[in-house]
């Protein structure tokens, strides 16, 4: 059975395209061209995934995440030509799964969607507890990081940091989230504490910590634990 899409585009070439590309995947693709047209969408059947433009005619994609939020755990993707941190931040906070800025390539899209689908598509399927790219293994488990065949030793800190972002690999984490799970709701300001920990993980965890391969900086709006 093929995974069911929602695009939410008012912009005519952008939704052709991703209607074309989408389908030729064998995604079963859905269109809506407001707010009021994917709502109406959302009430008769859910979609796998929502795919979702954030300047819309009758109101803004925002407000629409907020809403399938309230209800639905199912993946939303916000592909918007906005690229204000601020807006990507107020996007993930609002429970967007994540976002890619226009113009992007077909096969970032594919990427982003293939992660997002992992992590929320299936509810029933097993959390996310290892990890492994480029000679780096992470097992949340047996808490074990093993870089090239060493095993390195991570403060309960810094281990708590890197835990939170291999649960959500290949998505940004936002500083606010990261605060929050790793510190403490009350340490949502503390971005200082982020800087410093990142560092010292990034020390211990990349071959070249001034160019990271694995903890990746999301400027001004988060980090992304890389998945390929
Ligand atoms: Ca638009």
């Amino acid at each position: 059975m093929s995974l069911k899409v929602l695009v939410v585009e008012d912009d005519r070439e952008i939704r052709s395209l991703l209607l074309a590309s989408l389908s030729v995947e064998g995604f079963e693709v859905q269109t809506a061209v407001t707010v009021g047209e994917a709502e109406a969408l959302l009430r008769h059947a859910l979609p796998d995934l929502v795919l979702l433009d954030l300047g819309l005619p009758d109101g803004d994609g925002i407000e629409l995440v907020r809403t399938i939020r309230k209800r639905h755990a199912l993946p939303i993707l916000v592909v918007s030509a906005r690229h204000q941190e601020a807006e990507k931040i107020r996007l993930l906070d609002a429970g967007a799964d994540d976002y890619l800025t226009k113009p992007f390539g077909v096969a970032e899209l594919l990427a982003r969607m293939r992660v997002a689908l992992r992590h929320r598509g299936t509810a029933l399927a097993p959390a996310v507890t290892t990890h492994e790219l480029d000679g780096l293994r992470i097992d949340l488990e047996a808490r074990q990081v093993v870089r090239d065949g060493e095993p390195l030793h991570l403060t309960p800190t810094e281990f708590k940091l890197l835990a939170r972002l291999v649960r959500s690999a290949g998505r940004v984490v936002t500083h606010r989230q990261l605060l929050a799970d790793v510190w403490g709701p009350e340490f949502t300001e503390h971005t200082h504490y982020l800087r410093l920990y990142m560092g010292q993980l990034r020390a211990k965890i990349e071959r070249a910590p001034a160019e990271p391969r694995h903890l990746l900086t999301d400027t001004g709006v988060g980090y992304r634990l890389a998945v390929d």
